[in-house]
């Protein structure tokens, strides 16, 4: 039987960036995918700040576009913002996949694709895994820890589906299409977003650059009811109806239709680990960011919350993962929970006329407080573009009180 210091299950970005970890430090990883290729499973639209790259030490190649410009749309309201610089990326979600499980394997790690997580026994101080290949036998391996990446499934921490909590769900849905060169280079450096009932009710749209003359457009609701609307149609409509009414194109090309859900624990209550040798990384304990649905650069940063106690682990530093729930609670949390309750008001209680009148409040914002709010969760900033709404409100009212004055005098 073939033994490792560290199994991790899933090559998503938390998984990978964690056999890539470990194997840099000289632990012995094996790292486990169900997927057969990166090439498949390419549901995330992938934008992030520039930050990321460097933060994680992540090549340009990994990147589809750069973009410098942001616009959000709703049914009444549009506003654009432009840097002189970049702002951000817009990954591969294949190529950083598989940058992060080579850059593994060139480190040492064994990255084994088309095998699925089945199920671990404790033995004495080590753990028996099974996995199962696409074709094949199922195989057992033995190692010191596990880990759970396996994004919304928590396969390792729930083998029983049905032992799951009610988790806050969110789903999307993204379409890669070819386009014109003329259209493409008229968003192929901007994020476009959208919002309201028109675009994506329950949710938001948007339109994000890839490659040469390639989009994704994506929609994504949360799954709950909403206060003011019965019904919603399918998310492939409001897609189209981007396609249609916004890029105005009718001729495209369809390269790819993809997908996925988010499952967000309500208030950060996921299990992080299991006595004494089990720990969750990545969307398996929510690093998403359910507001915005940003989960890369989080999932890498859990990623790096959790190695130091892996390896405290393995050196018998500790005996359990406690600490590490608690680190990663607290950095988390704070801007966590705020963003999952403004999801909740904004996409499932706001009126149209509501997201509008917000929407239009960001005129008084700069392009730095709007990165703020977007990516680092800073929603101060919006009371201070409120703020700018009222003085100018005032300012108007004031105009005019002055001039009623005048023309009596
Ligand atoms: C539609 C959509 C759009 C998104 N857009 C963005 C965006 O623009 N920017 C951003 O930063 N984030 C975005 N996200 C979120 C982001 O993709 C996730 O937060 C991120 O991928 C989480 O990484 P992870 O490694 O924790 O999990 P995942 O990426 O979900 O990886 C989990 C891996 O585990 C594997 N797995 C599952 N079960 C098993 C098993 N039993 N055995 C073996 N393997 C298994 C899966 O196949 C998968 O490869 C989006 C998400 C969705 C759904």
């Amino acid at each position: 039987m073939q033994y490792f210091d560290v199994v991790i299950v899933g090559a998503g970005p938390a998984g990978g960036h964690c056999a890539r970890l470990l194997a840099k430090l000289g632990y012995s990883v094996l790292l486990v995918e169900q997927h057969e290729s990166f090439q498949q499973n390419i549901f995330s639209s992938a934008a992030t700040p520039l930050e990321t790259l460097e933060l994680f030490n992540l090549p340009p190649s990994v990147v589809a576009s750069f973009w410098h410009k942001l616009e959000i749309v709703t049914t009444k309201v549009h506003r654009h913002w432009e840097a002189n610089n970049t702002l951000g990326a817009v990954f591969d979600f294949a190529k950083l996949r598989a940058f992060l499980a080579k850059d593994a394997e060139i480190n040492g790690a064994k990255v084994w694709l088309g095998h699925r997580y089945v199920k671990a026994q404790q033995e004495s101080e080590k753990l028996l895994i099974s996995l199962k290949p696409k074709r094949g036998e199922e195989i057992t391996v033995s190692s010191q820890v596990l880990v759970d990446a396996t994004g919304f499934a928590r396969a390792v921490m729930y083998p029983d589906k049905r032992q799951k909590p009610k988790f806050l769900k969110g789903t999307g849905i993204e379409y890669l299409i070819e386009v014109e060169q003329d259209i493409y280079q008229k968003y192929a450096h901007s994020l476009v977003f959208f919002m309201g009932y028109q675009w994506s009710p329950k949710g938001y749209s948007w339109i994000f650059p890839m490659q040469e003359n390639q989009f994704k457009v994506g929609s994504a609701w949360i799954d709950a009811p909403h206060k003011f609307i019965a019904e919603v149609k399918p998310l492939k409509f409001y897609i189209g109806q981007i396609i249609k009414d916004y890029l105005k194109i009718e001729d495209y090309k369809l390269l790819d239709v993809h997908g996925s859900i988010l499952e967000y624990s309500i208030g950060l209550n996921d299990i992080y680990y299991r006595e004494p040798n089990i720990i969750a990384i990545g969307d398996a304990v929510s690093t998403v960011n359910f507001l915005g649905g940003e989960g890369i650069r989080h999932a890498l940063k859990g990623t790096e919350i959790a190695v130091p106690y892996i390896e405290n682990y393995l050196n018998s530093k500790c005996s359990n993962f406690r600490q590490y729930q608690e680190e990663i609670k607290s950095y988390f949390a704070p801007k966590w929970n705020l963003s999952e309750q403004i999801s909740r008001r904004v996409y499932l209680e706001y009126s149209d006329q509501k997201i509008d009148q917000g929407v239009a409040y960001l005129k008084y914002l700069s392009l730095s407080d709007l990165m703020d709010i977007l990516f680092y969760y800073k929603f101060e900033k919006f009371t201070r573009g409120l703020g700018g709404y009222l003085k100018s409100k005032i300012g108007q009212m004031l105009g005019k009180i002055k001039s009623l004055w005048s023309n009596k005098l």
